[in-house]
C-alpha cells in the first residue's frame, strides 16, 4: 500500500524503534525510583529534555512529556481557564478537537469566540486584533498547521498581536513539527506536540511553556513526576523513541522541503488537469509539504476512497478524529465551503517515505477512479448527466 494519510499517524521510524528498544531493555526502571538505575532513568530522562529544549531552541525546564497533544491541549485550556476565571479566550475555529472541546468545556460558551478563516483557511488577523483591542481576552489558540489543509496559520503575528495586549498564547504544532524545522516557531507560551506525526510512538508528546510567565502551570495532578508538572509514570522508552525521531525528521526537513513541496506541486498540476472541476482547498496559502485537501468535482470521498484503497493508496476523507462521530470537516466549513463539497473532498498526506514517483502514480489512479466512478454512475443512473472525463 502507498500511504497517504500521514496527517492522522505515521510508522515508526527504525531509529525510533531502536532507541525505544534499547531504553526498554536496558532503562526499564521508573526515573522517578530512588535507586541507582532508577536514577540512570532520570538522567537520560533529562537528557531527552534537553535535546528536545535544543531542537525547539527553548528551555528544558519549560517541558513537560504527556501521553500526546491531545493532553497537553486539555491541561493548557483547563490551566487558563481556572487562571483568569472571568477572562474570554479566542480560539481559532478550526482548531482540533484537542482544543475546541477543551476550552469549551473549561471557559464555556459565554467566555469563548472562535476567530474565524478567510477562504483560503488562514485565520484572521484583522479580527484578531479588533477583539483583542476589545479588552477582556487573556488567552489565545492557534495551531502551526491545519491538519485537515496543511495550512501554514500566522503564528507569529498571532503570538505578537496576543502578547501585545498582555493575552498567553498556546499553539497547537503538532502538524508542524516532523515537517518545518522544530525551532522555527516564535517563543508561544505554550507549544503542544506528539511523537507520532513525526515516526515516534503512539501516546508520546510534549507541552512547551514558557517557565517565567506560567511559572505556576501543571497538568494533571497525583504523583510529583515531571517536577510537579505532570503527575503519572513517565514513559522513558516512549520519550526516548520521540526524540531520535525528531532528531532525524529534523535533519531531513532541512535538506528535502524543497524538494518535497516540487513533488506535490507536480502532482497537483496533474490532478487537476486530468480531473477537470477538481480544486485544492486552501492552495493560494503557504502549506505543509505534505497535504493535499482534493476535492473533487462528484462522488462521494468515501467512494473515492475505497476505489483508491484496491488501487493500492491509503488516502482519507479527513481528520481521524473528527472521522469517529462521523462529523464532516469543521476546517472546511469554516472555510465557507458547503456540505457537499466537504462530502466530496479527500484528504492527501504523505510522510517522509514518499516519493515524487508515488505521486505520480496516486495522480494516476485518481484519474483512473474519476473514470471507473463515472462508468458506474452511467450504469446505475444513465440521467445522472456524468460527463465523461477525457
Ligand atoms: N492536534 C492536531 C492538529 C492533530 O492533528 C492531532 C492528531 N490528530 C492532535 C492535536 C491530537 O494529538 P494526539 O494524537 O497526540 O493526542
Amino acid at each position: 500500500m502507498r500511504y497517504f494519510d500521514a496527517n492522522a499517524t505515521t510508522p515508526l521510524r527504525p531509529a525510533a524503534m531502536s532507541a525505544w528498544a534499547n531504553a526498554q531493555s536496558s532503562l526499564w526502571q521508573n526515573p522517578a525510583s530512588p535507586s541507582s538505575a532508577g536514577a540512570r532513568a532520570a538522567s537520560t530522562l533529562e537528557h531527552c529534555r534537553e535535546q528536545l529544549a535544543t531542537l525547539t531552541g527553548t528551555r528544558a525546564s519549560g517541558i513537560v512529556f504527556t501521553s500526546g497533544a491531545t493532553e497537553a491541549n486539555n491541561a493548557v485550556a483547563a490551566f487558563e481557564a481556572a487562571r483568569t476565571p472571568d477572562a474570554c479566550a479566542i480560539v481559532s475555529a478550526i482548531e482540533h478537537p484537542s482544543v475546541l472541546e477543551p476550552v469549551k468545556k473549561f471557559f464555556g460558551a459565554r467566555r469563548l469566540r472562535l476567530l474565524p478563516v478567510d477562504a483560503s483557511g488562514t485565520a484572521r488577523l484583522d479580527v484578531l486584533k479588533d477583539w483583542l483591542a476589545a479588552g477582556g481576552t487573556t488567552f489565545v489558540s492557534l495551531m502551526a498547521v491545519n491538519n485537515d489543509t496543511g495550512v501554514v496559520q500566522p503564528v507569529a503575528a498571532a503570538h505578537a498581536l496576543a502578547a501585545l495586549h498582555g493575552a498567553r498564547f498556546h499553539c497547537d504544532a503538532t502538524q508542524w513539527f516532523g515537517k518545518f524545522p522544530a525551532g522555527g516557531l516564535p517563543a508561544c507560551d505554550y507549544i503542544s506536540g506528539s511523537a507520532h506525526k513525526f515516526g515516534g510512538p503512539k501516546g508520546t508528546g510534549f507541552l512547551i511553556f514558557d517557565t517565567v510567565r506560567n511559572a505556576a502551570f501543571s497538568g494533571q495532578c497525583g504523583g510529583g513526576q515531571e517536577h510537579g508538572r505532570r503527575a503519572g509514570t513517565v514513559n522513558l522508552p516512549g520519550i526516548a523513541a520521540m526524540l531520535a525521531a525528531l532528531d532525524e525528521a529534523d535533519a531531513e526537513a532541512a535538506e528535502k522541503n524543497t524538494a518535497r513541496e516540487a513533488a506535490r506541486t507536480r502532482f497537483e498540476e496533474i490532478v487537476l488537469q486530468e480531473i477537470p472541476g477538481a480544486h485544492i482547498h486552501g492552495s493560494t496559502a503557504q502549506r505543509a509539504w505534505n497535504t493535499v485537501s482534493l476535492a473533487l468535482p462528484r462522488h462521494d470521498n468515501l467512494r473515492w476512497m475505497k476505489r483508491l484503497e484496491r488501487l493500492g493508496f491509503t488516502v482519507s476523507t479527513g481528520s481521524a478524529c473528527a472521522s469517529l462521530d462521523g462529523s464532516p470537516s469543521h476546517t472546511l466549513a469554516a472555510m465557507g465551503c458547503d456540505s457537499a463539497v466537504v462530502r466530496r473532498t479527500l484528504r492527501l498526506s504523505a510522510y517522509w517515505e514518499t516519493l515524487p514517483s508515488d505521486w505520480h502514480m496516486l495522480a494516476g489512479a485518481l484519474g483512473q477512479t474519476a473514470r471507473a466512478l463515472d462508468e458506474e454512475a452511467r450504469h446505475t443512473d444513465p440521467e445522472s448527466g456524468v460527463i465523461t472525463v477525457p
